[in-house]
């Protein structure tokens, strides 16, 4: 990777249905912000369920690891499977996930800076609200867990979505965004996040 591409790595953020729901756009945005990370792509939408599933099957082994990771959740909280099949268990996981995300407006939006994709995976907090850590926003802003969305056969509401790596990130930013719906400029405090010597001059 160039030196100036690392700078300007980007991520895919969607705002699900219970973060608008919430009103809580304006705090989950600003922890961006806050960060250094620069918005150059954002909008609101409902998106179709078949456009949902795209999304999570972008990667072809999502169905895989999905249900292999849902099979260990259940096995390490010494909890019953539903099956023991990590595509059937996925496929419900998916079904949900589509009610979910498709059940009212979200935002999506494009993070570029260094080290996008793990820095707004840090904000965010691991997918869990109940085990993700204080601080982050899955962990202060809601209070869902697997056991109690799997009880009630719906998708774990965890507000946000992020890109995992910087494949994924490519893959989702194509699906979400056109090229011409993504705007290159220069924000002014880029000066002192990346300039070398704090002279003002970019490098
Ligand atoms: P994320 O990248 O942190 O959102 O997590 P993943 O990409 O691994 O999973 C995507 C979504 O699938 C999550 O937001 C959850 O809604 C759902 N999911 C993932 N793992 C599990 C699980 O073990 N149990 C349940 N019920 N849902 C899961
Ligand atoms: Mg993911």
């Amino acid at each position: 990777m160039e030196p100036k591409e690392f700078k300007q790595e980007r991520t895919l953020v969607i705002i699900k249905p219970d973060g608008i729901q919430r009103s809580l756009v304006g705090e989950i945005i600003k922890r961006f912000e806050n960060v250094g990370l620069k918005l150059v792509a954002i909008k609101m939408t409902i998106p179709a369920p078949d456009f949902i599933e795209k999304h999570y099957t972008l990667d072809p082994e999502w169905r895989k690891t999905t249900g292999e990771k849902n099979i260990k959740n259940y096995k390490d909280k010494g909890l019953a499977l539903p099956c023991d099949d990590p595509y059937k268990i996925a496929e419900i996981v998916l079904n949900n996930l589509k009610k979910y995300m498709s059940a009212g407006p979200v935002i999506a939006m494009i993070l570029e800076g260094a080290h996008a994709v793990k820095i707004v995976r840090k904000i965010i907090g691991s997918t869990e609200p109940l085990t993700s850590d204080v601080g982050t926003i899955r962990g202060d802003y809601v209070l869902d867990s697997y056991e109690m969305s799997d009880t009630d056969g719906r998708a774990v509401r965890n507000l946000i979505h992020a890109s995992g790596s910087i494949e994924e990130a490519e893959k989702e930013i194509g699906l979400w965004f056109s090229p011409k719906e993504i705007i290159n400029y220069q924000l002014v405090q880029e000066r002192i996040l990346y300039d070398i010597n704090l002279d003002g001059i970019l490098e």
